[in-house]
């Protein structure tokens, strides 16, 4: 799960990717041959007919920022937003202020390491063995935080120029 801090109808283009109904194609993600592609494709695959190729749309890059759910809501509580529930709005000044005052805030208590539970096997009662899968959660470092807050000022620069009044994150 994660969370996009975004820019309402933000500029949006089309671009062509391969289509994860193909993703047992050898060149899936490195050279995508169209003829592999189609080769491995799902024939009644209602993204790409059959292709392996498909047509997303995508948002302008700069337009938006996405973390998984725990970094989001460390990156809120900095900010001072609302962080219990991870819908919410702002409008640009105010995200601008709440960027400001968390570039001036001890944000030692904002960062966590990188976590694995490792998975544990237990026999069901029918004999079968249940393996639960190993759970890797990547860590929210200081560089990772300054990162994260000058692409989001970046979003709001953006935003700024676009015209836009808020930023919803969801
Ligand atoms: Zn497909």
């Amino acid at each position: 799960m994660s969370v996009t801090f975004h820019v309402p109808n933000a500029p949006r283009y089309s671009n062509t990717e391969p289509c994860l109904c193909a993703q047992g194609a050898p060149s899936f993600m490195t050279s995508n041959i169209p003829d592999e592609l189609r080769e491995h494709a799902w024939d009644e695959c209602p993204h790409c007919h059959g292709t392996g190729i498909e047509t997303v749309e995508r948002t302008q890059q700069g337009f938006e920022l996405n973390l998984c759910n725990g970094n989001a809501r460390l990156l809120l509580a900095l900010l001072r937003l609302d962080d219990e529930c991870l819908y919410g709005s702002a409008s640009l000044p105010d995200v601008r202020r709440a960027i400001m005052f968390a570039k001036n805030t001890d944000r030692s208590g904002f960062t966590r390491d990188a976590t694995v539970g490792r998975a544990v096997a237990r026999q069901c009662d029918d004999g079968t063995a249940f393996i639960a899968p190993n759970v890797f959660v990547g860590g929210f470092s200081a560089d990772d935080l300054e990162d994260r807050l000058a692409r989001l000022e970046e979003v709001v620069d953006n935003a700024q120029a676009f015209g836009a009044s808020e930023i919803t994150w969801g």
